[in-house]
């Protein structure tokens, strides 16, 4: 089976004025459709891995033959990464969605980094920094939670770690509304950051 770009859990104006509908659409259906069309192109070539997922296909690279292997890093890659990126946020004011973080994840922000001030700054400041094209995560490694990014398209599964969140500093995320201002536009995605869904995330890799 194919994979395929998953629905839009909400309208593409749901992230105004934080994120705004045309880069919400031209996102979606277009940069995510051809990271999907891309896998399914290599992977065509492979039928044997038609049945892994696209996190199956990134968490363990090496098992990838070598022809399809820079393909399915990248755009294997850009699907398990924007198929996160989509439910993490969440409609512009709705309950649970922005402001401070709730549940087990408050807790250990706060045990980790302090306050959840100190915790943003960090991550907006280490996001900010990633030369080109880019993530910014947050992951749960020996017992803490860490920040860090990747180039491109590569996920923390890669590494064996997983994200919790993440926040896609591609210009195509935010080029339209903000330009240069990548700064302006990560101290404004916090405002849409759904903390229900965060949270589910947490308690998968809480130990
Ligand atoms: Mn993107």
């Amino acid at each position: 089976m194919a994979h395929e770009v998953p629905a839009l859990p909400y309208d593409y104006a749901a992230l105004e004025p934080h994120i705004d509908a045309d880069t919400m659409k031209i996102h979606h259906d277009k940069h995510h459709q051809a990271y999907v069309n891309n896998l399914n192109a290599a992977i065509e070539k492979h039928p044997e891995l038609g049945k892994k997922t696209a996190d199956e296909l990134i968490s363990d690279l090496n098992a990838i033959p070598e022809d399809i292997r820079g393909a399915v890093r990248n755009n294997g890659g850009g699907h398990s990464n924007h198929t996160l990126f989509w439910t993490i946020l969440g409609p512009t004011g709705k309950p649970g969605i922005g402001g401070e973080p709730t549940g087990a994840i408050a807790e250990q922000i706060k045990k980790d980094f302090g306050s959840f001030e100190a915790f943003k700054k960090t991550f907006n400041e280490t996001t900010a920094k990633q030369f080109g094209s880019g993530w910014g995560w947050l992951v749960f490694k020996d017992g803490k939670l860490t920040i860090l990014t990747t180039a491109n398209q590569d996920s923390p599964l890669s590494q064996g770690l997983y994200p919790i969140l993440g926040n896609d500093v591609w210009e195509h995320a935010y080029y339209l509304k903000y330009q240069n201002r990548r700064p302006d536009y990560l101290a404004a995605w916090w405002n849409v950051v759904n903390w229900a869904e965060v949270n589910k995330r947490f308690e998968k890799v809480k130990k």
